[in-house]
């Protein structure tokens, strides 16, 4: 059974209202951990999250672009959306867990060295990357994004480094360079069609580059009704997560962070988001 962390912060909107009340069962589990931001509701299990320094931010963003977000008075939502899941990195090679859902306020894909934009501010997954370099000596990393949108943010992070494979499924042509790939993905596909494009051109490419871990960058956005809306059903992210965690078993050892991305309906959040935190616990739906 996996060791399954949780990181959340509590925000305003709608899209998370249900929760963690909808982790009810969940949260109670001896194999899931759960971590807060420093807010007043603390389930018994609970440990507060301390918030990245600037210096962490730093090694992906410039400090001129950090000022920028500071002046959209979004900063410090999108600091404890990344703060969640670079301290899920770390926790991860401290063996405290071996994989994570991560509640995000903001995606990270739109966020660039020097730019941001499209609900984006900070990039987690890439701070995380650095933060495990750094700290840990990790070296080889994958991404997979599932979010309808072009990740340009993270692609030109990661552009000229050949370490990070990222691969992003989203309307634009396909483009390969440095292990950063796109795949175009039909308006319209069915469920069945986009698994197979995950199988195709995520697994099989992970199974060959072996990172050390695996970051999914989950938007729902792409699913029928929501702003994305690409024709996916929501058993679609089921059948996806239910894949990626079977497969890091074999590729990252198990090592996988789930970073909650693009999506805005509340109905959507509230059905996906327990289901697949209890694939990742290994406890089946
Ligand atoms: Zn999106
Ligand atoms: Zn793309």
């Amino acid at each position: 059974m996996m060791r399954t962390g949780i990181l959340l912060y509590y925000q305003e909107g709608e899209r998370l209202r249900d929760f963690p009340q909808a982790l009810e069962g969940i949260l109670e589990k001896e194999n899931v951990f759960f971590y807060d931001a420093y807010y007043p509701f603390k389930p018994p299990s609970s440990y507060e999250l301390e918030p990245l320094s600037a210096e962490t931010l730093y090694q992906v963003h410039s400090p001129e672009m950090i000022e920028e977000v500071k002046r959209t008075g979004e900063f410090e939502g999108a600091l404890l959306s990344v703060t969640g899941t670079v301290r899920a990195a770390e926790k991860i090679w401290t063996n405290e867990i071996d994989n994570a859902f991560v509640f995000t306020g903001y995606g990270d894909h739109h966020a660039g060295t020097d730019f941001f934009g499209g609900g984006c501010y900070l990039n987690g997954a890439a701070i995380a990357i650095q933060e495990l370099r750094k700290r840990f000596g990790a070296k080889r990393f994958a991404i997979i994004d599932t979010d309808a949108h072009h990740g340009d943010g993270t692609w030109e992070i990661f552009g000229e480094d050949p370490d990070v494979l990222y691969v992003c499924f989203c309307s634009g042509p396909y483009m390969e360079k440095n292990n950063k790939v796109d795949i175009q993905v039909p308006h319209k596909v069915t469920d069945e069609r986009y698994l197979n494009l995950v199988r195709t051109n995520f697994l099989a490419r992970a199974k060959v580059f072996e990172p050390e871990i695996i970051f999914w960058n989950w938007g729902y956005d792409g699913t029928q009704g929501d702003y994305g809306d690409i024709g996916l059903t929501p058993e679609a992210h089921i059948s996806i997560a239910r894949e990626l965690r079977t497969a890091s078993e074999g590729i990252s050892g198990g090592r996988f962070i789930i970073v909650l991305c693009g999506g805005s309906r509340r109905d959507l959040a509230s059905y996906l988001i327990p289901r697949i935190i209890r694939i990742l616990a290994g406890s089946g739906e």
